[in-house]
């Protein structure tokens, strides 16, 4: 894809939308935390549902790990893997205590040993939390840079890498946001909606979306249409008359 096209995509993305962000709710650097570690494999609607109950009642890593795993999982059952991610929470909430002070920390290697946290999360956190210009490649992430032609790969760390080498610098904070809503709104995984994509022109997905045909008009409308011509034509011909 030429340079010119890729910040003309992003151009566009941004002009939709200034300041996106993630749809996970939080009030807090550990409230995101645990969302993104929640959110693997299941949808943010059902991660706010779970968070939602979970969060008035314990909302730090002590009020967390005081609930134990059998205290926790009863909050988070609408969450996908719970009874795994019951455990893991635990231990993340003991971890980020016994060895940061119960804070979250900065780097990437101290975030990945954290229990559930993988490469995909710890981004997240270092770009939303530490500011760090990292774009975390989920599958809509993916599927789009993909499609598009912005960052080709086979897997998501090729993408990854391909994306934070192509991204022009200005985009690459909100990179991440911008393609994840375009791929879980928009650039959909079984029907893409090309009609209406803002960077249909741009984009060089080969097998696009084509825009629906007018629908015909209804047999008894195509009548009413051809008794109203006729009618005016009789009524040309007696005027000219
Ligand atoms: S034109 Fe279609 S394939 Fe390309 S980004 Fe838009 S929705 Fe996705």
């Amino acid at each position: 894809m030429h340079p010119a096209t890729r910040t003309a995509i992003y151009r566009r993305l941004r002009a939709a939308n200034p300041a996106p962000t993630t749809e996970l709710e939080h009030g807090s650097p550990f409230e995101l935390l645990v969302a993104v570690m929640l959110s693997a494999h299941t949808t943010d609607k059902s991660v706010n549902a779970a968070t939602r109950e979970l969060f008035p009642v314990a909302n730090t890593p002590a009020a967390i790990l005081g609930l134990g795993v059998e205290g926790l999982k009863p909050y988070i059952r609408s969450v996908g893997l719970y009874n795994t991610k019951a455990k893991n929470l635990i231990g993340l909430c003991r971890q980020l205590l016994e060895q940061h002070g119960g804070e979250l920390p900065a780097d990437r290697a101290s975030l990945e040993a954290l229990p559930g946290v993988g490469r995909k999360t710890a981004s997240i956190i270092l770009n939303m939390v530490f500011g760090e210009v990292e774009i975390a490649v989920d599958t809509h992430i993916f599927r789009v840079a993909n499609r598009t032609g912005l960052a080709p790969g086979r897997t998501p760390r090729e993408v990854e890498t391909a994306l934070l080498v192509n991204t022009p610098l200005q985009f690459r904070k909100d990179a991440h946001h911008w393609l994840l809503l375009h791929g879980r709104y928009v650039c959909t995984a079984r029907s893409p909606g090309c009609p209406a994509c803002l960077i249909r022109d741009l984009c060089e997905y080969p097998h696009k979306t084509p825009a629906r045909a007018p629908r015909p008009a209804p047999r008894r409308l195509q009548r009413a249409l051809l008794a109203g011509r006729e009618l005016a034509r009789k009524r040309r011909q007696r005027t000219s008359a």
